[in-house]
């Protein structure tokens, strides 16, 4: 991250109500390029708001744990700390995060299905008391811990439509539900709810609403079973963002999900672990082209930024991101984007429509915010992008559209 003094000099970077208005210019980013090099990530931490507010406004009642893997960054988990958000964490380096930003331990739940003892007692010892279990062994590593923590049992509906199916790896079927609620009573460990995750970008909400009433049906027959009261419910996060293809706008992806809640006996409290949603509008990657070649009658440009760096998403998160020049040309040709390493699946694009570039151009990934330069790695020692932090502080009221003007 920038020295204090320099991201305050960059808080004028600007926003207004509609995605592509708000998002980062050209000028803008011509700008931070000359003055912070090559490869950036950008994160506009205005954008982490509009995506929050969205997200509140779409789920009222719905507490928004911000799940920090897809962008473990510190100015991100302050600029949510600010907008009144809550935290999702799974590991210890998550915990001193979290920690270093002075957010209260009541605002984080532990999230991990599988845990070391270990990893549990950092967690005690910064003070989360929430955990998340989906087998009896994992119910079993609590016995010892029962006074200071209780549990999410967390329940897997497969997504196989989601572009990452997170109920194939963990959560237990709803059928193993009440078994695991009773060894947790035997051992005295108190389960206050069930938590589930449909999958990373999920593209239907009937996923959600599924899952939700389902767990519904799981509450009542804790209630008749004459278990202790499953007080919370964890729909997890998995709410999608426009890359390429259309999604729907999240108030209308989240309207049969809202239906859906709201059938829930009255004293479940909700809560939701969104990552990609918050995250991704945020990231701009900026590389520069670093040579050029023609090959079989095509452009190859290799850029100092590639799929074993911000591009990473590419190959563990399946994303295809919006990718541009920052340059005009009304004539262009099928082109091929590369990244700098000696490996041959460093390709960002094999086919991409472009003007013809120089050395020296610049190249802009939007969207890049989320499972990008979390994963990104330093192979062939190119280093991964510096990270730029944009619009740390909320923009003064009316301010945003007077600064949008100046290009
Ligand atoms: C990764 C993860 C999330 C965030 O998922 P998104 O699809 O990025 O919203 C939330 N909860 C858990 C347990 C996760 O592992």
């Amino acid at each position: 991250m920038l020295p204090r003094a320099a991201v305050q000099a960059l808080s004028h970077y600007s926003s207004a109500s509609d995605h592509d208005a708000t998002a980062l210019n050209e000028a803008e980013i011509r700008s931070l390029a000359a003055r912070f090099g090559s490869p950036l990530l950008l994160i506009d931490c205005e954008q982490v708001r509009r995506q929050y507010r969205a997200l509140s406004a779409a789920l009222p009642g719905v507490d928004l744990h911000y799940a920090l893997k897809p962008l473990p960054h510190a100015a991100v988990v302050a600029c949510l700390r600010d907008e009144g958000a809550f935290f999702d964490l799974a590991t210890t380096g998550e915990v001193e995060l979290v920690k270093t930003a002075g957010i209260a331990p009541e605002r984080c739940i532990h999230t991990h299905p599988i845990k070391r003892d270990s990893d549990i007692r950092d967690a005690l010892r910064y003070g989360v008391t929430t955990f998340v279990a989906d087998n009896p062994d994992e119910v079993r590593k609590f016995a010892r811990y029962r006074k200071r923590a209780e549990l999410l049992i967390r329940v897997s509906f497969r997504s196989p439509d989601a572009v990452v199916d997170l109920s194939k790896k963990f959560g237990c079927e709803a059928g193993a539900v009440l078994g695991l609620l009773e060894l947790a009573r035997s051992l005295g460990v108190r389960v206050k709810g069930l938590s589930f995750h449909v999958g990373s970008q999920a593209c239907d909400p009937s996923k959600y609403v599924e899952a939700i009433n389902a767990c519904n049906n799981l509450i009542g027959e804790a209630l008749l079973a004459g278990l202790p009261a499953l007080e919370v419910l964890d729909i997890g996060g998995g709410f999608p963002v426009a890359y390429n293809e259309q999604v729907p706008a999240i108030d209308e992806f989240c309207a049969p999900i809202r239906a859906a809640l709201a059938k829930l006996p009255k004293h479940v409290r909700l809560i939701a672990e969104p990552g990609r949603f918050l995250s991704a509008p945020a990231g701009v990657a900026v590389s520069t082209v670093m040579g050029k070649a023609k090959r079989d009658g095509r452009w190859w440009y290799y850029l100092d930024d590639g799929v074993y760096g911000s591009y990473s998403g590419q190959m563990f998160d399946h994303a295809k991101y919006p990718v541009s020049a920052l340059k005009d040309g009304t004539v262009t040709f099928p082109s091929v984007l590369t990244g700098p390493t000696c490996d041959s699946i460093d390709v960002i694009d094999d086919n991409i429509e472009l003007p013809e570039l120089e050395i020296g151009d610049l190249i802009v990934g939007r969207m890049m915010g989320a499972y990008t330069w979390a994963s990104a790695t330093d192979f062939n020692f190119f280093r991964r992008a510096k990270v730029v932090v944009v619009n740390e502080r909320p923009a003064a009221e009316g301010r945003i559209v007077k600064l949008q003007r100046r290009r």
